[in-house]
Order: structure tokens, then sequence, then C-alpha cells
């Protein structure tokens, strides 16, 4: 799994951070996370083909999210985008939508073809690799945060086997997939015969309130992106605006044991965001501000 992040910003950009946007790959896979306004110049910088896009993924319906979303369709429109794009997102996602793409004279929509899904339950989206989860979080009135997780893999042990006399046999493929076999009137166990690669787990929390859910979510993730609008001296203003301090942050990926937190969404006031990894770092010391451009393999 890698990330790249489009925009590290948030309500309003500067010079060095764009809106909201973040890219998950995963093999022929490229969902974003998000899609703020310039999202789709800051995939030409990252030299990414918007073409590239399979699915998007809203958090919520605040402008610094998904601004950039009629500029993205128009390119794909004029780029000979084929496949149906899948746009996934809270409750009113397909009204926000409509009412966003009747502001213009638009041609897109009639030749793009562009699938809407209101997110109402827990699983969003499966391949054989990984799926993505979603669960709510604290934002204006319907907000979310996803979680991306591969699937454990089991790679065959082909030195347990030779005692077996047994490679190269079509059998494998049941060991491979967790299943007991019999082969020569012999029981071979999946778990002995194959070593297990355990799945990894990335969770993006965006906008949300600090309560206690975020450490379910965020649960032993390898990978926690946050949001960190703000420094914990601006924990009122923060809290009043429905957004999360660095500290908080850290307080999370420090209950849900997570490996690794990347603090994200910086408000515009902070020039330089070093005071937020500090402050993050006294509590989960495994901490870095992202970039935009910057990537990340979980
Ligand atoms: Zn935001
Ligand atoms: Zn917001």
């Amino acid at each position: 799994m890698k990330i790249t992040f489009l925009g590290t910003g948030s309500m309003v950009p500067t010079i060095e951070r764009n809106h909201s946007s973040i890219l998950f790959n995963y093999n022929s896979e490229n969902i974003l996370v998000d899609c703020g306004e310039g999202t789709q110049k800051q995939l030409r910088k990252a030299k990414i083909s918007p073409a590239k896009i399979t699915r998007i993924l809203i958090t919520h319906w605040h402008g610094d999210h998904v601004l950039g979303i009629p500029g993205l369709l128009s390119t794909l429109r004029w780029s000979n985008y084929t496949k149906t794009l899948e746009i996934y997102g809270p409750k009113g996602t397909k009204k926000y939508f409509s009412n966003m793409m009747n502001g213009f004279d638009s041609h897109i929509l009639p030749t793009l073809k562009v699938k809407l899904i209101e997110i109402n339950k827990k699983l969003v989206f499966e391949n054989k690799d990984f799926y993505v989860e979603t669960l709510p979080v604290v934002h204006t009135k319907n907000c979310l945060a996803y979680n991306f997780i591969e699937k454990d893999k089991r790679r065959i042990n082909l030195s347990y086997l030779k005692k077996f006399g047994l490679k190269n046999n079509p059998i494998l493929k049941s060991l491979s997939q967790g299943k007991d076999i019999v082969y020569n009137g012999k029981k071979i166990s999946a778990k002995k015969a194959t070593i297990l690669n355990k799945g990894r787990k990335l969770s993006i929390v965006l906008d949300t309130i600090f309560f206690p859910g975020l450490y379910k979510i965020a649960k032993n993730s390898d990978l926690f992106v946050c949001e960190s609008t703000h420094l914990s001296r601006e924990q009122k203003e923060s809290n009043d605006y429905e957004h999360l301090t660095s500290e908080q942050a850290a307080i999370t990926a420090k209950k849900a044991k997570v490996k690794k937190l990347i603090l994200t969404h910086f408000s515009q006031r902070y020039k330089d965001v070093m005071p937020l990894e500090k402050e993050a770092k006294k509590i989960f010391k495994n901490t870095i501000t992202a970039k935009d451009l910057m990537t990340i393999n979980v």
C-alpha cells in the first residue's frame, strides 16, 4: 500500500499546502480520499495521470475536501476515461454532487460514467488484496473516516512441503487459502505448510472533533494519518470548529497503539509546522508532519 499526500492544508490553501486530498495506491487501484480544489494539478505535479483514478472516497462535503471534483471530472471527460468512476461518500452525497455539477453549463456528466454511492454500511469496497471500511467521526452533519486493510496472505513454505514430495501442484492453492489438505493419504496442515504475512492497516481520519470513537478507528494501525489543524494552545477554537489539535492526534495514536502517526490538514496560520510535530512527539514519538507530494509506503 502506498499513499501520496496531494494536499495537506485546510480551509485556506498556502503556497506550500493545497486543500485536502490523499491518493491511495495498491496495484491497479488508485483511490482519492477527498478531492479539494486543485487536486488534479497536484496529481500532475506528482506525475500521476488523473485517468488512473479508479474511485473517490469523500469524508464530508466541506469545500476544502470536494471543490476539486468538477475540475477533475472535466479533465477525465476530455481524457478518454472509459471506466466508471465510483464516488463514495456520506449521506447527502447524491444531493451535494448534483447541486455542484448543476452549478455550471456542464458537458461532463452526459459523457462520463459516474456512479455515486452513499455509504450506509461499514464495508465500503473489497477486492482480493484489501478492503476499505468506514466509521463515522464527529464533524458537520455527516463525516467519515476510512480504514484501508490489507488482507492476510499465506506464503507456501516449500521447504516444509519437501518431505511430502509436494511442489508446483494445483493443490497448493488450497493451502495458501488456509485450508488443510490430504496428499498421498497424509494430512497437511495449512498452518504448518504456509507462512502468514499479516496484512497492514492504514487509517485516515480527516476533520473531526476529539472523541473516544477515534481510538477504535485507528486501533493497531500500521499508519495513522490524522488531521491536526491546530496547536493545543488553540484547543478551544479547534473544538468550536470541530477539529483536532496535534496533542489530541497524538493521544489518539498512543491509545490506539498505532505504529506511526502522520499529521496533516494544518491551519494556514502555521508557516512552520514543527511546533505541531514537537507537541505530538512529546506524547507519541513516531510522528511526522505531512508535506504536499510526500509519498509513504505503508
Ligand atoms: Zn477540512
Ligand atoms: Zn470540514
